[in-house]
C-alpha cells in the first residue's frame, strides 16, 4: 500500500490514525459483532458513539451551554436554505458579505426566501481580499449576517469575526472549522459540509443558539426546520451514522493534537512555509491580500500557464495528487487541511522548487 498526499478541496484526506481504526473496527465495533454501518441509530452502540462525538466536538469548540449540535445531512448546501427557511419568519430583512463563490452561492438562496442587502461585496477585487469591518454596511434592523470565514475556491480567509451587535451572525465554515479555536459565542449559527475538516461526505454539522431554534415559517417542511432535529437529538430520521462515527474519531484525533490551539500552531506552519515558497519566487504567485490568505486552500499560479500541465503531472508523478486549481479561477491549489501532514506539503515545496529549477 502506497497513499498519496491528496490535495483535493473535498471530499478530503482523513487522518490515517482514523482510517486504521476504523478498519480495525470495520466488521467488529468494539465486540458489537457488526459494523457501525449496521447498527441502530437507536441502540445504546450507537447512542454512545454520537453522545461522544458530540462531547468531544464540545470540548474542542467550547461549544456554551445554550448552543445545540445538530449531525444532519444535505450538506452546506443546504444550510444555505435552511437559513432563511428557519430565521426570516417575522423579519425577511438579511445582510450577506460576498467574498467568493460559496458566499455567492448562500446569497442565490437566500434571495429565495428573504430581501437581500449585500453588506460588502469584494467581487470587484475578483475576491482577492476581504472587506474590513468600518466598510460593512450593515443594517441594524436585519434578522440575521451571514458571511463565509473561509472561500474555499478562492482561498481568501477573514482575519477577524465581523461584529454584528445584537445582529445573529451565520457563518458557513465548511473549510475552516476545527482549523482554529473560534468563538463560538460570537455566532447565531455555524454550519460545516463535513468533508474538509471533519470527514466524509454526507454528514452536515450544525451549531445553534437555542433562541434561534423554533422560528421557521410556517410552510417549511418538517426535515428542514432545525426544531426537529434539536427536539430529536438529530434522530428524527436516520441520522448519517457511519459519518458521524468518523466524525467522532477525527474529534479524538485533534483532542489527541492538542486541540484546536495544538491544530493551528501545526495549520500556521504548513500554510506559511507554502506561502513562503510562492512569494519568493517571481515563477509562483498567489493573488490574495496577505492578511487574507486562507491557512485552508492555497491557490497558486505558475507564471507560465503553458506549463500548467507539465507542472501537474509532474507532482502526481511524486505522489502529490490532486492539484489542479478550481476551473473558475485556473492555476493550481493545494488544500492542506488539518489532515494533510506537514511531511506532504514539504514534499510540495521541494517539488515546487525543483520545478522552477528545472523550468524557471
Ligand atoms: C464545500 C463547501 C460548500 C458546499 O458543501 P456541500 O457539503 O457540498 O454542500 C459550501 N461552502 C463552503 C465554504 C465549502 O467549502
Amino acid at each position: 500500500m502506497s497513499r498519496v498526499f491528496n490535495f483535493s478541496a473535498g471530499p478530503a484526506m482523513l487522518p490515517e490514525e482514523v482510517l486504521q481504526q476504523a478498519r480495525e473496527e470495520m466488521l467488529d465495533w468494539q465486540g458489537a459483532g457488526m459494523s457501525v454501518m449496521e447498527m441502530s441509530h437507536r441502540g445504546k452502540e450507537f447512542m454512545s458513539i454520537a453522545e461522544q462525538a458530540e462531547a468531544d466536538l464540545r470540548a474542542l469548540l467550547q461549544i456554551p451551554e445554550n448552543y445545540k449540535v445538530l449531525f444532519l445531512q444535505g450538506g452546506a448546501s443546504s444550510q444555505f436554505a435552511m437559513v432563511p427557511m428557519n430565521l426570516t419568519r417575522d423579519n425577511h430583512k438579511v445582510d450577506y458579505i460576498n467574498t467568493g463563490s460559496w458566499s455567492k452561492k448562500a446569497i442565490a438562496e437566500a434571495k429565495r426566501y428573504a430581501d437581500v442587502n449585500l453588506a460588502a461585496s469584494t467581487e470587484q477585487t475578483k475576491f482577492t481580499m476581504t472587506p474590513e469591518q468600518a466598510e460593512l454596511n450593515l443594517s441594524s434592523d436585519a434578522a440575521y449576517v451571514h458571511y463565509t470565514p473561509n472561500e474555499t475556491i478562492q482561498g481568501v480567509e477573514f482575519p477577524y469575526v465581523p461584529e454584528t451587535g445584537n445582529v445573529p451572525l451565520i457563518a458557513d465554515f465548511s473549510s475552516t472549522i476545527l482549523s482554529r479555536p473560534i468563538d463560538v459565542s460570537r455566532y447565531g449559527i455555524i454550519y460545516a459540509g463535513a468533508q474538509k475538516n471533519i470527514g466524509p461526505a454526507g454528514l452536515t454539522l450544525v451549531i445553534v443558539r437555542e433562541d434561534l431554534i423554533g422560528n421557521a415559517a410556517d410552510d417549511t417542511p418538517v426535515m428542514f426546520q432545525y426544531a426537529t432535529h434539536s427536539e430529536n437529538g438529530s434522530m428524527y430520521n436516520t441520522p448519517p451514522t457511519y459519518g458521524w462515527y468518523l466524525a467522532g474519531l477525527v474529534f479524538k484525533w485533534v483532542l489527541g493534537k492538542g486541540g484546536l490551539t495544538g491544530m493551528s500552531a501545526i495549520n500556521q506552519r504548513k500554510a506559511e512555509a507554502l506561502y513562503n515558497t510562492i512569494d519568493s519566487s517571481d515563477f509562483y504567485a498567489n493573488p490574495v491580500a496577505p492578511n487574507s490568505r486562507s491557512w485552508m486552500n492555497v491557490p497558486f499560479i505558475l507564471a507560465d500557464a503553458s506549463l500548467d500541465s507539465k507542472f501537474i503531472e509532474g507532482a502526481s508523478a511524486e505522489g502529490l495528487k490532486t492539484l489542479k486549481g478550481h476551473r473558475s479561477v485556473g492555476g493550481m491549489r493545494a488544500s492542506i487541511y488539518n489532515a494533510m501532514p506537514e511531511a506532504g506539503v514539504k514534499t510540495l515545496i521541494d517539488f515546487m522548487v525543483e520545478f522552477e529549477r528545472v523550468n524557471g
